[in-house]
Formats: structure tokens, C-alpha cells, sequence
């Protein structure tokens, strides 16, 4: 993996200019992988003040040493580029904020103030490593391990519990014994750290290829009983008949489904939460036991965990609505066009898709093999077809009040007869609805007798019947149903 021209400019700019410079955290962890680098920190001794001086087109907009330098590069990942003084660890005394951002002047004090070995690794633009904590053996064996003593390093930031299980589920190592009960010792400090870290540290470890794992972890660690305490009421929770897991293992295994599809952040929370509300709901023991109205419980207690995660308020709602309906009872044939109507209604035709997701993640995490049924696609159909303005006389420019009125005639057949000779027409040639036209036919057509009129009027209304029928055969062959 090469360094690019952009990262190594800057470097060459910093030492040219009598500093120390070094490609750093991520970025080096992603390079000796062999991967490329979402984004490229670099760490200096440089003061910020003294970066903007080498780099004028950069901006310094924190108070955290970090300053962004822009590149003309067309990759985004190198637009800009972080370089950030070396610091080191001040303490946070209320476990949120570091009180004051103390520089440092030598690179051991930054390395030693990161969170994992994996992390604290600091690459010469030769491609040489400063590794004073034995972060490449930890990559190389997939380890991730506190830099120092893991119960001192929780205590000065106790979010870093949360990114060492976020790094279970993005990256796939595992988590050093030590570092792991240092965790489990410690979970309640994250009860300090501020909600919004929580949540965007959630997000990321939501978004990962391994989710489940990284919620599997949150468990084991005691980090749940903090983040989204209501999941654990379906640990050993059993189900009835219809299922072979427990509340706890079907909502994991669902959440498995909607990252292996790569379902988006809403979706995979969706499914994670869909049946968390069935504990409080059960009635009865053994195969027989009843969950009747969980999916209400569960939207209930949807919304407090959305609450307290501070999701935007349009994420949070549309979570919600997807538990609240992901039990919508559908069957070929039994249901009909004005409760499918009424369903799109509740949950918004922009969720329609994602709630059919939720319902397939239900399905795969309860052990049923076939993701997207017959009955599934069947609905898709449905959905789709009432989405639709069907070909009828409603879509005229002319309304029969229209040719009422034009005629002063009353209400009859004759007027039926002469919205299908204009729905012929239209159907013929589309440009002809307009107003103007169609008022001029109205009058022509009235001149025609009784015989004629009615010909006319017979074949339009089978032309439109036709048109309609195909319209649905095209929507039936989009979904596979008959
Ligand atoms: P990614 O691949 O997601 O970019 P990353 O390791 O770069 O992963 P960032 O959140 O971008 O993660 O942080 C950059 C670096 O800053 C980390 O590699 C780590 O060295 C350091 N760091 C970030 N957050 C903390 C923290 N809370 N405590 C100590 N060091 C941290
Ligand atoms: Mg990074």
C-alpha cells in the first residue's frame, strides 16, 4: 500500500519547515492490512497556529489541536487532511470532557494518550513504524488491546469501552482478556459520558458487518444495561410453538439478516428492537404462550430507546412506525386493496420498503428459510397497484359534471356513453386531454343518435378495461406473482 503524493507533500511541507511529522491512528492500522485508509490523520509537533502558517488553506475550527488542510486531490478521503498536535492525556475529571487539551513535544506522549495498541502506531512517510506498545503484533494477531492499564485508560474516557466493542463488530478482532474485564469492571462510568457520544459510537457499531456480535458483546460486558437496557428483558425469555429462540436470540438473529443484506441503520435498529416488547406482553407458559399486542409495547418502548439514543427526530420515527407495524397481517386473496391502503397509510409509502425488510429479518431470525415468500411479493404487488391512479374515466380533463353542464342534460346514460367515447380517444392519444379538446368533442359526439353513441361508448369502456389489465400485468410480472 503506497502513501499518497497529498499525505506525503504535507509531511515533507511540516519537516521542511523543522517539525516532526507522522501518518497516525486508523490510517496506519488500514495501511499495514494492506487496506486504504478511510480517512489520513497525521500528528506533529507543530502547534496549530503554526500548521496554518505552513498551510494557509486550512482551517482551525476546535479546540482540540486539529486542524484540517485542504488538498486539490479528487479522492474525497484526501480532500482534507487532519494534523493534529501531539497531545496528551489531561484528565477528564467528569468522564466527559477532557478538561484541557495539554500539547505534548515528544511522539511517545501522544502515543501512550490512545485508545488501543492497534491505534497508537505512528508511520514515517518512508513507511517505517514507531510501535512502543506492541500494536503490530496485536493487529497481526486481530487483538484489540488498551494502550497501558485498561482500568486507567476507561477512567479517563469512559467511551473507550464502547469503541473497543465497536471494533469488534467493524473490523472482527477480538478483544484482549485483560482490556475485556477492565470493560465488565467498569461499565457503569458510561453512564457519565454524554448521550450523543454514546449514540454516534452505537451508530457506527450498528452500521458494522458485525452488529450482532458487537450487541452479543454490549451484553456480555454490562454496557447494555446502559445503552438499551429494554433488549435485555428477552434474555432466556422463551417463545411458543411458532418458534425455536428465545425474545433475545430472535431479535440478534434478525439484526444478523439485515447486516448481511446491508440494510441501512434504520432498518438493522428496526429489526434489532421489533420484538422488544414481547416479554412485557406474554402471557402463559410453554408452547402456548400468548405475545398479543407487543408490537404497541414494543413501539413504546422503541420510542424511549430512540429517546435516549437522541436520534433525529425523522430516524427516530420512522424506527418506531417499523415496529409498531412489522406484525401487518397479510394473506392472498384475504386482504383487500383498502387495508393495504390503510397500511401504507400508517406507515408512510417512503417506509413501505423497509418496513417489508423488517418482515423478512423476522421471518430468516426465527429460522423460516425463504426470505421473500410468495405472500411478500404479493403485497409488494398490492402496495404498488394502490399506489397507482388506475386507467378510468376519473383521469378526463372532463368530468361528467363537465358535460352536464355543457349539454344542460341531467344525469343518464347518455352521459355515461359519451366519457367512454372521449376515454377512447385518450387512450388512443394522450395529447388529446385537454380541456379545450375534449369540451369540442362533447358537443360533436352529442350530435351522433342513440345507436351510434352507444357503439362508440362500448368500445372505449372495453379499451379502457383492457389498458387497466395490462397496467396490473406489468406491476404482477415486476413482483413474480401470478
Ligand atoms: P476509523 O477506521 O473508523 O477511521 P480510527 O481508529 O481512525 O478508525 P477515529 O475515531 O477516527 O478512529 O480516531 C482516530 C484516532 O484517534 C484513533 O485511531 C485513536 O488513536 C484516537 N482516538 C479516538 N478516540 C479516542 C479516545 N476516545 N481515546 C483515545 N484515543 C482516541
Ligand atoms: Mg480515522
Amino acid at each position: 500500500m503506497k502513501i499518497p503524493a497529498e499525505v506525503k507533500n504535507i509531511v515533507q511541507k511540516l519537516q521542511a519547515a523543522g517539525y516532526e511529522a507522522y501518518i497516525i491512528g486508523g490510517s496506519v492500522r488500514h495501511l499495514i492490512v494492506g487496506e486504504s485508509p478511510n480517512d489520513w490523520d497525521l500528528t506533529t509537533n507543530a502547534r496549530p497556529e503554526e500548521i496554518q502558517k505552513i498551510f494557509p488553506d486550512s482551517f482551525y475550527e476546535n479546540n482540540f489541536g486539529t486542524v484540517g488542510v485542504k488538498t486539490d486531490s479528487d479522492d474525497p478521503t484526501l480532500q482534507v487532511i487532519e494534523v493534529t498536535t501531539y497531545r496528551i492525556e489531561s484528565k477528564y475529571t467528569d468522564k466527559r470532557h477532557p478538561d484541557d487539551v495539554m500539547y505534548a513535544d515528544r511522539l511517545e506522549d501522544d502515543l501512550r494518550r490512545r485508545d488501543f495498541t492497534m491505534n497508537a502506531l505512528a508511520m514515517s512517510e518512508d513507511g517505517s513504524v514507531t510501535d512502543l506498545f506492541g500494536g503490530q503484533g496485536d493487529i497481526k494477531n486481530k487483538v484489540i488491546r488498551a494502550v497501558g492499564d485498561p482500568n486507567e485508560r476507561f477512567n479517563e474516557d469512559a467511551l473507550r469501552m464502547m469503541r473497543a466493542v465497536r471494533f469488534v463488530a467493524q473490523i472482527g478482532f477480538t478483544i484482549e482478556s485483560g482490556t475485556l474485564e477492565a470493560i465488565k469492571k467498569n461499565n457503569g462510568l458510561i453512564a457519565a459520558v454524554s448521550k450523543e457520544r454514546i449514540r454516534d459510537e452505537l451508530l457506527l457499531l450498528i452500521d458494522s458487518p458485525d452488529a450482532d456480535s458487537g450487541i452479543e458483546i454490549l451484553r456480555e460486558t454490562g454496557l447494555m444495561k446502559f445503552v438499551m437496557p429494554e433488549l435485555l428483558e428477552g434474555v432466556g425469555v422463551a417463545q411458543n410453538k411458532h418458534h425455536i429462540y428465545t425474545v433475545w436470540e430472535h431479535n440478534i438473529k434478525a439484526l444478523r439478516y439485515a447486516c448481511d443484506k446491508g440494510y441501512s441503520a434504520e432498518v438493522r435498529l428496526a429489526s434489532l428492537l421489533h420484538d422488544v416488547g414481547k416479554p412485557r406482553s406474554k402471557r402463559g407458559d410453554g408452547h402456548d404462550s400468548t405475545f398479543y399486542g407487543h408490537e404497541m409495547i414494543g413501539a413504546n418502548m422503541t420510542a424511549q430507546v430512540v429517546d435516549r439514543l437522541r436520534l433525529p427526530l425523522k430516524q427516530a420515527e420512522k424506527i418506531i412506525k417499523l415496529v409498531r407495524y412489522h406484525l401487518f397481517y397479510y394473506n392472498v386473496g384475504e386482504v383487500t386493496e383498502s387495508s393495504v391502503r390503510r397500511l401504507v397509510a400508517n406507515i408512510g409509502k417512503e417506509n413501505v420498503e423497509d418496513l417489508i425488510k423488517v418482515r423478512e429479518a423476522d421471518r430468516i431470525g426465527s429460522g423460516v428459510p425463504k426470505a421473500k415468500p410468495y405472500k411478500l411479493r404479493h403485497l409488494q404487488f398490492m402496495i404498488d397497484k394502490v399506489a397507482r391512479d388506475p386507467i378510468s374515466p376519473k383521469m378526463l380533463k372532463v368530468k361528467g359534471d363537465d358535460i352536464m353542464r355543457l349539454l344542460g342534460a341531467e344525469a343518464g346514460p347518455r352521459v355515461g356513453m359519451i366519457i367512454n367515447a372521449l376515454m377512447n380517444e385518450v387512450l388512443d392519444d394522450p395529447s388529446k386531454n385537454s380541456a379545450e379538446y375534449l369540451s369540442n368533442r362533447v358537443l360533436e359526439l352529442n350530435k351522433l343518435d342513440e345507436k351510434e353513441l352507444a357503439d362508440l361508448g362500448k368500445i372505449g369502456r372495453q379499451k379502457m378495461l383492457k389498458e387497466e389489465e395490462k397496467e396490473v400485468v406489468k406491476i404482477k410480472e415486476k413482483h413474480y406473482v401470478e
